[in-house]
């Protein structure tokens, strides 16, 4: 199989793998135990807290491990509007993981402002700042668009939130071990299962001092706001998957942008019709979103399925009716373009001449769809 959509998920490295099964085997202790299995436990939770810590340049008692990207995204938005009721700003390309809560706290009556990303498929600064109101508890536009891969200025939008005093978060899903992680973000989540790490674990950071609500009751587990037995292993398997992913990041990076890179000359060059979506240069390595003319990306999704070609589209089914990508709407994209649109995400493990068979496949592909 040629897999190419580790923007939806990875396969956890061996190594990554090795030094989670001690946790499921022999050390199976509940990290709030007082024997020693327990504090074995508890060690393991604590060296992780510390690792990501020191690479988010914060302090372990900021950083709350959660079952993923989804869950941190929903606790940051619902904790901190729960606790302040302030108006919020959100882009509008953000994750469902952010939209579609803002959806029940609209109901809930939140005030909501979303801001528009150009063509480019980039979030404009000062559309973040004419957003906020005297009122605005939350700012929150992604590191990088898990659909165009196309990176945010969000440095220059957490400058704007400091000097306003309001706390701005950032989704790092997509970006984190990829790019580093910037510094003056108040908050920022990532999900261990998208740099070759496990699936179900993940992290919250939030800002010392930042009024935040309760994720779940319970036990005293992470500072006694989100109950429930920690998951140790999916910790430990997300702390060595970290380490790994951030010590070869620039060899990946490299590799997985020529192989991008690659592909994206011989597609728009060799298959008519063809356009990338999202800026060019300021994308992740990884990302190559593509609209076929004529085509509909469901289509092409299914036909490269049978040719053993894994990739993605942007919309989702549902009731039998295909909806269009939220991102690239949001972006101005045509009717045409966007259904014609696939996203395709390399990862380090792919090879040039997987690159090859998947353009060979393509334009066999877009010819039968054409005729
Ligand atoms: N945010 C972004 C940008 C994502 O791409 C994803 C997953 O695709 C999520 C959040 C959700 O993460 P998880 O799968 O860990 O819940």
């Amino acid at each position: 199989m040629i897999y190419l959509d580790h923007a939806a998920t990875t396969k956890p490295d061996q190594d990554v793998l090795e030094a989670m099964l001690p946790y499921l085997k022999e050390n199976y202790g509940n990290s709030q135990s007082q024997y020693s299995l327990g504090r074995q436990a508890a060690i393991a939770v604590t060296n992780a807290r510390d690792y990501v810590s020191s690479v988010l340049g914060c302090t372990s008692e900021e950083v709350y491990f959660t079952s993923g990207g989804t869950e941190s995204d929903n606790w940051a938005l619902r904790g901190i509007y729960e606790s302040t009721k302030g108006h919020i700003v959100l882009s509008a390309i953000e994750h469902p993981a952010l939209l579609s809560l803002a959806d029940d706290l609209k109901k809930e009556g939140a005030d909501i402002t979303y801001v528009y990303p150009g063509f480019s498929g980039r979030i404009n600064p000062k559309d973040v700042e004419a957003a906020i109101k005297d009122n605005t508890c939350f700012v929150g536009v992604m590191s990088a668009n898990n659909e165009t891969g196309v990176i945010q200025p969000t440095d220059e939008i957490a400058r704007i939130c400091k000097e306003r005093g309001i706390f701005f978060f950032s989704d790092c899903v997509q970006s984190a071990a990829v790019l580093p992680f910037e510094k003056g973000l108040s908050g920022l989540s990532f999900s261990a299962h998208k740099f070759y790490g496990p699936k179900g674990v993940g992290v919250l950071y939030i800002k010392k001092g930042t009024p935040i609500s309760r994720l779940i009751a319970g036990g005293r587990q992470e500072r006694g706001l989100r109950g429930g037995t920690t998951n140790v292993a999916g910790i430990v398997g997300l702390h060595k998957a970290l380490e790994i992913a951030l010590s070869h990041m620039d060899e990946n990076n490299k590799k997985v942008v020529s192989l991008r890179d690659a592909f994206l000359d011989r597609v728009l060059c060799e298959i008519e019709g063809t356009f990338l979506n999202g800026d060019r240069n300021l994308r992740l390595p990884a990302n190559a979103n593509i609209s076929f003319d004529g085509c509909l990306g469901e289509q092409i999704l299914v036909l490269l399925d049978m040719k053993g070609i894994a990739v993605s589209t942007g919309s989702a089914c549902a009731a039998g009716a295909v909806t269009p990508s939220h991102v690239l709407t949001a972006m101005g994209l045509d009717e045409g373009r966007c259904s014609s649109a696939v996203r395709f995400t390399f990862g380090k493990d792919n090879t040039p001449e997987e690159v090859d068979e998947t353009v060979e496949c393509l334009k066999q592909i877009v010819t039968s769809l054409k005729k």
